[in-house]
């Protein structure tokens, strides 16, 4: 029996803090690819509760209003008092997360109203009305990996010998001439939280890398043995990809969760702490980490985003834990022509997954992009890939997928639907268990409820828009906060709680556990919203006793 959790509706107001249209399923990969298939799945399962979310797109409010902090803070008060006209609404989020004290390089985001046209504005704040403290202006720009359209005042306002107390900001959008004004309220800095004080940013150097923490946080405590395996995975994974590192890689170690746990770019940015409510293993998210470094040194001209994921993916042996991917990605499918329910009915269309990844729900993409590599790589040799991968070139419509035709062409006689087809061949040909299904439905079922949270409650972590920093630039300004304030309301504190228990259950196989522990995460989650009074009377849950598998095909995101 299915039970499917709908949100219906439910960013009207959410929308105001999570300006993400992406919807909010999410699942976990399956891990590195060894599947004798052999058998036929088997579609022996009855599903219990597969949970997806649909989203509506967010809509932009007509309320004047300025985003204060979800769960408001007993130390940061933004009080909204629009001076002109009420519309659009524009969010505004103040780095350091949680509350501001005197002695904080203080940020803000401007967030436009979703499918607003802002080109040609530009954003403008004056705290108090002081000559010194105008700020901008500053034009709207993408932000993050999904480009909401804002604008960034990073660590703009440098309010180090401020005396603590409220302070009024005058936001202006010009030449649209919205303009409105908020207070906040800078605390005095002796009432810091530990570690914060007397943290700083330290470095160590291991073999392979130089890894950078901030002292009095976890990382420091376990740095020896962090060091050890940064070598380690580092080692692997130059066997792997068949190539040396010809420079240090700079590893910065997070003491709070952003995103799922890890980002690439010109260096790798991990969380590390006790709480870590994503349930990422270190040595894991390094190793899918370190493998987009090495790849993107290594090169090509155009490196389908699928493949990149994909490879990240199978070379770890899966996303975010040791996984079977293929009869993991097997138990996705709704299997043609078997009326008993066995798969899931969650594979996405590869064409339009390849042309927009990342949007796409989280974890079915990862899982579809593992598997792809690694039946690739079993039908064709990993030398053969490796061609085939660095050789793809940019199709001039810019379509990933045409790219990748041609390549497949050129290396492997078949064009991009033949690809698909002999994928789907060895997918139905795998030994699907009851275990896989319940793995991947709860594990999309734990990063559906892990981002729900972020996007709501802990904004600056969800991937899509993470605050994610030029660590290098924090250390030479010596700024800590960023990383090491997070929320920390008792609201936080207990849901973080429990998606580490749900994930505990998941982790070792304990289904029924972590379902009943995601159902109460769940519960409190919208309990929270509501008394927040975010989530208003839109927020709609529904469990359908039944649901067909085109139905839940249909709720998919961005299919
Ligand atoms: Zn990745």
């Amino acid at each position: 029996m299915r039970r499917l959790w709908v949100i219906l509706a439910a960013l009207l107001l959410l929308g105001l803090t999570s300006c993400s249209a992406v919807g909010l399923l999410r699942g976990t990969d399956t891990g590195g690819g060894n599947s004798a298939a052999t058998t036929p799945a088997s579609p022996t399962v009855a599903l219990a509760t597969p949970t997806l979310t649909a989203t509506p797109s967010p809509q932009v409010t007509a309320t004047p209003s300025i985003t204060p902090t979800p769960i408001p803070s007993p130390t940061l008060t933004v009080e909204p008092s629009p001076t002109s006209s009420p519309e659009p609404t524009f969010t505004v989020r103040f780095h350091p997360d949680y509350a501001l004290y005197a002695g904080d390089q203080v940020s803000w985001e401007v967030i436009a109203p979703a499918q607003t046209d802002l080109s040609g504005q530009t954003v403008t704040v004056w705290v108090d009305g002081q000559a010194e403290n105008l700020f901008g202006p500053l034009e709207f720009s993408p932000f993050g990996i999904q480009g909401r359209t804002q604008a960034t005042f990073t660590w703009a306002w440098d309010t180090s010998g401020l005396e603590p107390g409220p302070y009024i900001l005058t936001y202006s959008v010009e030449p649209l001439g919205y303009e409105w004004e908020e207070t906040l309220f800078l605390q005095l800095r002796s009432d810091l939280l530990a570690p914060e004080p007397y943290a700083r940013w330290g470095v160590a150097e291991s073999n392979c890398c130089l890894v950078y923490y901030i002292t009095g946080t976890e990382a420091e405590r376990d740095l020896d043995r962090l060091l050890d395996q940064a070598d380690e995975v580092t080692q692997a994974v130059m066997e792997q990809m068949d190539t040396q590192l010809e420079e240090p890689v700079n590893i910065t170690l997070l003491p709070r969760v952003l995103g799922h746990g890890g980002f690439a770019g010109d260096g790798i940015s991990i969380s590390y702490l006790d709480r870590n409510y994503a349930g990422s293993y270190f040595e894991m998210v390094l190793h899918h980490e370190m493998v987009h470094m090495l790849d993107s040194r290594l090169g090509g001209e155009l490196r389908p985003t699928i493949l990149v994921e994909g490879l990240a993916v199978y070379l770890s042996g899966g996303h975010f834990k040791p996984e079977e991917l293929l009869p993991r990605a097997a138990a996705l499918l709704w299997l043609p022509g078997d009326d008993s329910e066995s798969g899931l009915g969650w594979y996405q269309e590869l064409a339009p997954l390849v042309e927009n990844f990342y949007p796409a729900q989280h974890e079915i993409g990862y899982l579809q992009a593992g598997a792809l590599v690694d039946f690739m790589i079993r039908t064709w040799g990993w030398d053969a890939f490796v061609s085939f991968y660095r050789d793809i070139q940019p199709h001039p419509s810019g379509s990933q997928v045409q790219a990748m035709d041609a390549a497949l062409q050129k290396h492997f006689q078949i064009g991009f639907d033949e690809l698909e087809q002999m994928f789907l061949d060895e997918l139905r040909r795998q030994p699907v268990t009851p275990e896989h299904i319940q793995d991947v439905r709860l594990t999309v079922a734990f990063y559906d409820s892990l981002r729900r949270y972020q996007q709501n409650l802990d904004p600056s972590a969800y991937f899509m828009t993470a605050w994610l920093l030029d660590s290098r630039e924090m250390q030479e300004r010596g700024i800590v906060a960023d990383y090491v304030r997070r929320p920390m309301a008792p609201e936080n504190i207990l849901l973080e709680e429990m998606l580490v228990e749900a994930h505990r259950h998941l982790i070792r196989g304990a289904y029924s556990e972590a379902e009943l522990a995601l159902e109460d995460l769940q519960a409190k989650l919208d309990e929270v919203l509501l008394a927040a009074n975010l989530a208003g009377e839109t927020m709609l849950w529904s469990i359908p006793s039944q649901t067909s598998p085109d139905a839940m095909y249909d709720l998919l995101p961005e299919r």
